[in-house]
């Protein structure tokens, strides 16, 4: 049978537009449809939106520290709505790259919903088109909890476009987005609260650096509220928010944003017109090579539920268009020792295991643990410190983990990213020479193991 194209990808996100390069670049006749908005959730509503605003956060440190090295400033003023303004320009750029770079390379861009009629065709528009293959890349979206008020919250999609800067933000949740989150108001000038129902935020991360995150926040004034949970939200009189947690406290807020998670976007899909099953956590099932239950039909990205990042989402894109079109070019995602940033501040690097995660795993691990002041602030009154760490296996001499809390930690993680791939002993680290005066020389001059 004569299909329309060779490949249709739902969702023109990270995955899907890299799917849908490479593919056409490997000779496929590709089709991309899109609903809303050109390079997904990373580009308008996640990685890079939310940098830029870190970045405006972080001008406030700058200017607090300025005076230590002679400068005399005048007070400042941030506007929120020029931040907003610049950022938004800045997506619609980025938006534009991304339709030159799928029209480039001869990709059929489609504006509009894509819903499976079937195992080999697809909707959009009212148009119906054939695919020989299908790739499913349609992300995900945040999860709120059913409480009630819920409405009266706002998630990551709203915070982008808040229209001013809210006096009071009250941030749900412990992981990496409302820790990113609670960081960017705060350092704006907004009061800002955390409120999360476990006892530290960051769950999955290694132990000194969640410790030494939160203390290094506390020492900010920012509000944390561990193993508290909102049980409703109210409007008051005036307009402004009332979170009763379910211990009977009442938290006041100009605004309340929900980071407690996000759902893979089935939003009719149509899944039911194929035999795509999902998981048990509700994520599309795939196999080893991203191929779904459904012959014809595959799955990347957030959608899969794997690790849900921009990078894991480009390189499982690439491996689909290999796998299809390159067959000897095509080589399997490794998920080791997959370096990420927290973008809080201070920032948190990270790559391989943290120390629980060795010990788990059953290593026999040395801990090597340093936290200093960095040289940047001893011209200032500033107290934050840096915590540098090494997970090392006591028997082989491997390094499992690095872990760094501190300023430019996710710049300095990707280097060390290189070293774990290559499997990098600490006699490695101690035998490279380091760069001096940095933060980063810290990793190869770690001599005494902690524990
Ligand atoms: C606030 C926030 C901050 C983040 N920060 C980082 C970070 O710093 N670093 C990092 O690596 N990752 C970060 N991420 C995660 C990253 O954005 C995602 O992992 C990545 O975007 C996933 O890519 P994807 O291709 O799977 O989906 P997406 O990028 O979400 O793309 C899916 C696309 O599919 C479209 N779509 C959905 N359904 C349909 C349909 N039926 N028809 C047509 N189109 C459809 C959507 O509109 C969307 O454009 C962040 C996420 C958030 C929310």
């Amino acid at each position: 049978m004569a299909y329309d194209f060779d490949l249709f990808v739902i969702g023109a996100g990270s995955g899907g537009v890299r799917a849908a390069r490479f593919a056409a670049g490997f000779g496929a006749k590709v089709a991309v449809a899109e609903s809303r908005y050109l390079g997904g959730t990373c580009v308008n509503v996640g990685c890079v939106p939310k940098k830029l605003l870190v970045y405006g956060a972080h001008v406030a440190d700058e200017l607090e520290q300025a005076s230590g090295y002679g400068w005399t400033l005048e007070e400042g003023h941030f506007d929120w709505a020029t931040l907003i303004a610049n950022k938004n320009r800045e997506i619609e750029r980025l938006n534009g790259i991304y339709r030159n770079l799928l029209v480039n390379s001869a990709v059929t861009l489609l504006q509009g919903h894509a819903r499976l009629i079937g195992s080999n065709e697809v909707e959009v528009d009212g148009r119906r088109y054939t695919a020989q293959r299908i790739l499913i890349a349609t992300g995900g979206w945040p999860f709120v909890p059913d409480i009630p008020g819920k409405d009266l919250a706002i998630t990551s999609n709203e915070a982008f476009y808040l229209k001013t800067l809210p006096r009071r933000v009250l941030v749900v949740g412990g992981g990496y987005i409302a820790v990113e989150f609670a960081g960017i108001f705060q350092g704006l000038g907004a009061e800002t609260s955390l409120v999360y129902r476990g006892d530290l935020f960051l769950r999955g991360f290694d132990g000194s650096v969640r410790q030494h995150l939160k203390d290094e926040l506390e020492k900010r004034g920012l509000h944390l509220q561990f193993n508290s949970d909102i049980k409703r939200i109210d409007q008051q009189a005036d307009g402004s928010l009332k979170a009763t947690l379910e211990d009977g406290r009442e938290l006041f807020a100009d605004c309340i944003l929900y980071a407690t998670g996000r759902r893979p976007m089935l939003d009719d899909l149509g899944l039911e017109n194929t035999g795509v099953e999902l998981d048990e956590r509700g994520y599309i099932r795939v196999d080893e090579q991203y191929q779904t239950t459904e012959p014809s039909i595959l799955a990347i990205g957030d959608v899969i539920g794997r690790v849900q990042l921009t990078p894991v989402a480009l390189a499982e894109g690439m491996a689909v268009a290999r796998r299809l079109f390159k067959q000897d070019q095509y080589r399997p995602v490794d998920y080791r020792n997959i370096p990420t940033a927290v973008f809080s501040q201070p920032p948190i690097g990270t790559v391989g295991l943290s120390e629980e995660q060795a010990l788990e795993a059953g290593h026999e691990v040395k801990i090597f643990e340093s936290r200093f002041r960095p040289m940047k602030l001893t011209l200032t009154d500033v107290q934050e410190k840096t915590l540098i760490k090494l997970v090392v296996d006591a028997q082989t001499d491997r390094v499992l983990g690095c872990h760094m809390v501190g300023p430019d930690a996710g710049e300095i993680i990707q280097g060390l990213g290189v070293a774990l791939k290559a499997g990098a002993t600490k006699q490695q680290f101690d035998e490279t020479i380091g760069v001096h005066p940095t933060a980063a020389e810290e990793f190869v001059t770690l001599r005494t193991p902690t524990r």
